[in-house]
């Protein structure tokens, strides 16, 4: 019944690649009829999935090499540093990234704005006196008006720090901590801007990581006061080198992590989460499996390493203030990391480098993570939602499974899959179209004895990730 996933990955990844060279070739089949005869007709599917791989391919390491050495070249991107002065401090960082992202916007026809989002952080353990901290924020909104509501959030943080957090003047390069993961989302946004998504996505560079999460959590703040539909948050921090400190060579390579028990899980949905065993299913491990699957196909040259955690052991990132508000957010994270490259003074010690220099960054490898981000981020934002409010009949004593859900609202909404597992597999293994339909009996498959989600596509072929049932009484 069930798949072997190695057989799957393999097979699936062989048509894959076959699929891609399939899409290189129509692509030039394209640009030939554009100088004379008439262009081929495209089935709607392949071009949106060409233009999924063409943003893969227009991202360019040499600009993400640029951003980075531009960002260390201020100096310290501490929060505390001065704001003032136009060459050095994290005020010049701020800037110089507002004015790249407005530049991206300029290629979008007037769908992307560009704001600072400025807010004053009262004193706290890493905060010695009230400070401005400024996220800048570029939006690049859905041209659907069924899904321009819908928002997903791709980020990394601009600040850096040397060994004392609270030192405003020391030199503070941050080049992999986390200029690598801002240079990322700057190239995103120059890349998807001239592109139309259905869904809103928003580039985002935060400010006050080191402090304490500051910039991230007024973000996620400022998104559930206002009730923004955030369907998904990646953050990418230290995502810059392909060599860890234990010596090992990577560069194929993205650790993903996503929480199992949600930070903002309430007591009875704690009660509900062991009565159906739901620790493996929640919305952050549902879009981990979501990026797997797509980052693997548009980019074959990456693993997308799971991990199956909130984030490193006992350590944190700018995801979790979204997961505490309720929103399911991943980090993005090299495979191996290299400690004498973070929060350190810059300085030779026992003839050892220490500190976040450029020259510890592998620029074409972060270039190969921010392709991974962008495939996924641009294949939510053209797929219909994920199912709302799917639930699991228990009302009968049944070997079946009875599902339902509520319709999607996208005009082209083709209709549903039904995905399951078995209970120890940690990904989806198979997958059942089931047509434009609001509920489903699995004939003959226990609910005791797999996993079951529901998916929605468009008539693009575009996928969304899985919802998780609910029990339903
Ligand atoms: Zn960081």
């Amino acid at each position: 019944m069930t798949l072997n996933p190695r057989t799957m990955n393999s097979r699936s990844s062989a048509s894959l690649l076959f699929a891609l060279l399939f899409l290189v070739s129509s692509a030039t089949a394209q640009i030939r009829g554009a100088r004379g005869t008439p262009p081929r007709t495209q089935s709607l599917t392949s071009v949106r999935q060409q233009q999924i791989a063409r943003i893969v391919q227009e991202i360019d390491a040499r600009n993400i090499e640029r951003t980075i050495r531009k960002l260390v070249s201020f100096g310290t991107r501490n929060t505390l540093s001065t704001q003032s002065d136009p060459n050095r401090g994290i005020g010049a960082a701020r800037d110089w990234l507002f004015s790249e992202f407005s530049k991206a916007a300029e290629r979008s026809g007037g769908r992307m704005t560009v704001e600072k989002q400025t807010f004053e952080q009262p004193k706290a353990a890493r905060v010695p006196q009230p400070t401005m901290v400024t996220n800048v924020v570029a939006t690049l909104k859905g041209t659907q008006p069924e899904s321009s509501g819908r928002t997903y959030i791709v980020s990394g943080h601009y600040d850096s720090m040397c060994t004392s957090p609270t030192d405003a003047t020391c030199d503070a390069p941050g080049a992999n901590d986390d200029a690598s993961g801002t240079a990322a989302v700057l190239e995103m946004a120059r890349v998807m801007a001239k592109y139309k998504f259905d869904a809103t996505i928003v580039f985002m560079a935060v400010a006050g990581e080191e402090q304490g999460l500051l910039g991230s959590t007024y973000a996620a703040e400022q998104a559930k006061q206002k009730g923004m539909d955030v369907e998904a948050m990646f953050t990418n921090d230290i995502i810059g080198s392909s060599l860890g400190g234990n010596g090992v060579r990577d560069a194929h390579t993205i650790r993903v992590f996503s929480e199992g028990v949600p930070s903002s899980e309430k007591p009875e949905e704690a009660t509900v989460r062991r009565g159906v065993g739901g620790e493996n299913d929640s919305a952050p491990r549902q879009l981990a499996r979501f990026i797997k699957e797509t980052g693997e196909r548009y980019v074959p040259a990456m693993r997308v390493m799971m991990v199956y955690r909130r984030d490193r052991y006992l350590r944190g990132g700018d995801h979790i203030p979204f997961l505490e508000r309720g929103f399911a957010a991943v980090r993005f994270t090299e495979p191996n990391e290299d400690y004498r490259h973070q929060h350190q003074n810059v300085r030779i010690e026992n003839e050892v480098q220490y500190g976040d220099l450029p020259q510890f960054d592998d620029f074409n490898y972060i270039a190969n993570v921010a392709r991974v981000n962008a495939a996924s981020l641009a294949a939510l934002a053209l797929a219909p939602a994920r199912p709302k409010n799917v639930g699991l009949l228990t009302t009968r004593l049944t070997n079946d499974t009875d599902l339902k859900w509520d319709p999607n609202k996208e005009p082209d909404l083709a209709g549903y899959e039904i995905v399951w597992r078995d209970t120890t597999s940690p990904v989806w293994t198979n997958a059942r179209a089931v047509g434009n339909v609001t509920s489903f009996t699995v004939k003959g498959m226990s609910k005791d004895n797999y996993f079951f989600a529901v998916r929605a596509l468009d008539k693009q072929g575009n996928k969304s990730p899985a919802s998780f049932p609910h029990p339903v009484r």
